[in-house]
Formats: C-alpha cells, sequence, structure tokens
C-alpha cells in the first residue's frame, strides 16, 4: 500500500483553464491543485482536458483551413494515475492514422517516444504549448501540423513503452493507451514478511482472494438518458441506484474495493469508462443497462461481452447503447479486431455466463415469467481496451410494463442487486477453483 503514491504529478486543466496552460505551464499545475478534488475520484486518477496546437518544431503549414474533406484534431484529453495513461484525441470524422515507437536520441537530447500520425488531418486546436503529462510514464504530448495533411501527436516518455491505439466513432476519438510496467503488487510486502504463505481456511472460501477490485459502470448519465421506459422512467436512473446498491454490498460483504463510473447524473464518455477501469487496475468491469424495445412485450435479461458479432439484434443494441449507427458498429468490427480478440475473452465469457445465470435464478425467484436471453457478444465501446473481465449486463426491459415498473421499485432493485452480487461471487470462487488446480 505505501509504494501506492500515484496523486502527486498528475494534472486536470479545465476546458476554461486553456489560457492558463498555453501562458505557462506552472501555472497550468497550480490551477491543477486547486481543481484537484472536481478531477480525481478516491483514487487519485485524474483527468486532463486542453486544446493544443502547432508546436513550432513542425512545419509552419498556413492557419487551418476549413476544408471539409479534413479531419479536424479538435481536442486532446488525457487520464492518468502514473502506471497507466489514456490520452485522447477528438476528431471531427474518421481518419487513417499509424502509430509508432521511437528510442531515445541522445545526441538530439529526445527521450523515446510513441508518435501517430494521423492523415487527412488538420489542427483545428488553439494553444501552442504541448501539455505537460509528467505522470511518471509520460512527459508531455506535442502535436502540431507535420505536413499539408497529416497531423502528427508525438507523446515523449520516460522510457519505452507499449500502447494500444483505436479509433472510436461519434463523436470519432482516437485513443492510445500506455501501461507502465506491472508494479509488484499486493502480494509484494506480504512475501517479504512471511516468506512461506499460510493460508488459513477461512482465506481458502473466501472469495475476495480472487477479485481485489471492481469497477461498477452505471451506464449513460446527464445529458444521455438511456432508454426511456413505462411512466417516463430513464435507464441512467435505475442503473445507477442499482450500481450503488450493488457497490455497497459489494464492500460490505466480500470486503472488495469497488469504484463507480459515476456516483450522480452526470455525463461520462463511454471510453473514460473503461480508462478508469484500466486505470484502477480492477479485476473485473461491470457495465449495468436496461434494454429497450420499440416491442412492448419483449422483457428478459441477457449479459454481453466484447467480441465481433453477425447477429443483426446485438448490432442494433450495440449500436443504441454506443450511442451510434448500426453501420458504424458493424464498421468498427473490423477496424477493432485486433483490440477486440486480444483482451481477455475467456474471463469475460465466464464472468458473463456466471452473471447470467446468477441474474436468471436469483429474480426467478422475485417475478414471474422471467426470460433468459443468454450470454451474447457484440461491439460495445464501453468495454473496447479494458484489461480486465469485463461485461454488460441488458437487466432487464425498461419498456416492457411489468419490467420496467418493477425496476423502479426498491424490492426489486434489491433483488437484482443480490443476483449481481450472487454472480460476481460465484465467478470469484471459480476463479480462486482455477488458480489453485
Ligand atoms: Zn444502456
Amino acid at each position: 500500500m505505501a509504494t501506492k503514491v500515484v496523486l502527486l504529478v498528475s494534472i486536470f486543466l479545465a476546458f476554461g483553464a486553456n489560457q492558463v496552460c498555453a501562458a505557462e505551464s506552472k501555472g497550468g499545475y497550480r490551477l491543477a491543485q486547486a481543481e484537484k478534488n472536481k478531477a480525481a475520484n478516491e483514487s487519485g486518477i485524474f483527468q486532463g482536458k486542453a486544446r493544443i496546437a502547432a508546436e513550432e518544431n513542425f512545419s509552419n503549414a498556413e492557419p487551418v483551413g476549413t476544408s471539409s474533406d479534413k479531419a479536424m484534431v479538435t481536442d486532446i484529453r488525457f487520464l492518468t494515475t502514473g502506471t497507466y495513461t489514456r490520452v485522447m484525441m477528438d476528431l471531427s470524422q474518421a481518419v487513417r492514422y499509424e502509430s509508432h515507437r521511437l528510442p531515445a536520441d541522445a545526441s538530439k537530447n529526445l527521450p523515446p517516444r510513441i508518435y501517430v500520425d494521423i492523415f487527412g488531418a488538420r489542427l483545428a486546436m488553439n494553444s501552442k504549448e504541448s501539455i505537460l503529462i509528467d505522470d511518471g510514464l509520460l512527459r508531455q504530448v506535442r502535436v502540431g501540423q507535420f505536413s499539408q495533411d497529416v497531423v502528427r501527436v508525438v507523446l515523449d516518455m520516460t522510457s519505452t513503452r507499449n500502447h494500444d491505439a483505436f479509433l472510436l466513432p461519434d463523436p470519432y476519438r482516437l485513443v492510445i493507451d500506455i501501461q507502465g510496467q506491472a508494479p509488484a503488487e499486493v502480494p509484494a510486502p506480504a512475501a517479504k514478511n512471511k516468506p512461506v504463505p499460510v493460508v488459513t481456511a477461512k482465506e481458502k472460501t473466501s472469495p475476495t482472494v480472487g477479485i481485489r477490485k471492481v469497477v461498477l459502470d452505471p451506464g449513460h448519465g446527464g445529458k444521455d438518458p438511456g432508454a426511456i421506459g413505462v411512466g417516463g422512467i430513464a435507464e441512467k436512473d435505475i442503473v445507477l441506484s442499482i450500481a450503488k446498491k450493488l457497490a455497497k454490498k459489494l464492500q460490505k460483504e466480500m470486503g472488495i474495493h469497488v469504484v463507480l463510473t459515476r456516483k450522480d447524473d452526470s455525463f461520462i464518455p463511454l471510453e473514460d469508462r473503461t480508462a478508469i477501469a484500466n486505470a484502477e487496475k480492477a479485476d473485473l468491469f461491470v457495465s449495468l443497462h436496461m434494454n429497450a424495445s420499440p416491442n412492448a412485450d419483449a422483457r428478459g435479461i441477457e449479459t454481453y461481452y466484447l467480441d465481433k458479432t453477425t447477429d443483426e439484434a446485438a448490432m442494433r443494441l450495440a449500436a443504441r447503447e454506443n450511442a451510434t449507427s448500426r453501420k458504424n458498429v458493424s464498421d468498427l468490427q473490423f477496424i477493432l479486431s485486433d483490440m477486440v480478440q486480444s483482451m481477455n475473452l475467456e474471463e469475460s465469457i465466464s464472468l458473463a455466463y456466471r452473471l447470467q445465470a446468477s441474474l436468471v435464478d436469483g429474480m426467478s425467484k422475485r417475478m414471474e415469467d422471467v426470460r433468459d436471453l443468454g450470454v451474447k457478444k457484440a461491439l460495445f465501446y464501453v468495454l473496447v481496451g479494458a484489461r480486465m473481465a469485463s461485461v454488460l449486463v441488458e437487466m432487464s426491459f425498461i419498456t416492457n410494463k411489468s419490467e420496467g415498473r418493477a425496476m423502479s421499485q426498491e424490492n426489486y432493485q434489491d433483488a437484482m442487486v443480490e443476483a449481481l452480487y450472487e454472480g460476481i461471487q460465484r465467478y470469484a470462487q471459480a476463479t480462486i477453483a482455477a488458480k489453485t488446480l
């Protein structure tokens, strides 16, 4: 625990703080300190947002045009903990891009770098300053108009790191994830004191050994109400209520550290939610949603993991949850094929089946006609790039009279929380069993 000091060097630059940042980076720091409470959650993740522009080392391209065939790079944001950094670039349209790594160049006094070339693009940002990050992984981010139609983003690193880069649409944003060295974590101090770990009977059966931290993601929020159901109830309110109850229960009864991607009715971009889970190094990421259908009779529970699909209904659902078009979902399956397949697929499937079974069992005790719509796969942006077992649960249909009404009542919400809790517990136990094989 003592080694986990991640707070100090991160900065938060609010939109309104651009001038301060541009004028004097120290000013940005002072401001960052002042804004710290707003930006940080309890674990010390900071989010930054700044607009930046052509850096002097880049070519002196003419002022930004407005030609509609070019993608505009309008903004750069980041989120950092010091062991994980996500940099996000806002774009006006889809782009082709390439990312590369460069070693340090001592003769030019340059650190190891990752750079991304965005083709057919123009810078459309105001400030001329690079974004200072200085979080132990990244020193700073520089961006400039490298040539007539190439915007180059350079990440000055402290050492050579692996990275992932991927594009999300609606609005388009290019995401770069950088993971620091996995620190010698939790077991290290214990191992020092006790060379031979003694596992007591209690520990053996305790589910908390398998899962240390869970990030719960109540879908939607703020300007995005999610689906609207019977009597005008909003998905965002039901999922927030359930997430808070579940967080309390997991903390109290399993001793699991739970982080919520939102605690109130605020809007959080989908890519920030995954970034929070990665930054927290969570063991599980569970995104909570309510289903919707134009058919008022549609009802039931389904759980999703991230993978390509040809199922039309799953693609339509993903389009709705992603706030994008059905076409974008199928286009993106192709673009994201690497990301979609590489991350924790088996664990996610295992988690999905346990949650689904537990939800169907649990709710069947409380409601009639609980339908098991099964475990499915689809491309949900909120799951892309997650580095842990991650699922999205459609807990029931908000547009169905009996399910929608039930889910706005405390006692049914409590039953859902109980069932989700059971599912997570079953997964935790299975994880331990697998590790002790
Ligand atoms: Zn939703």
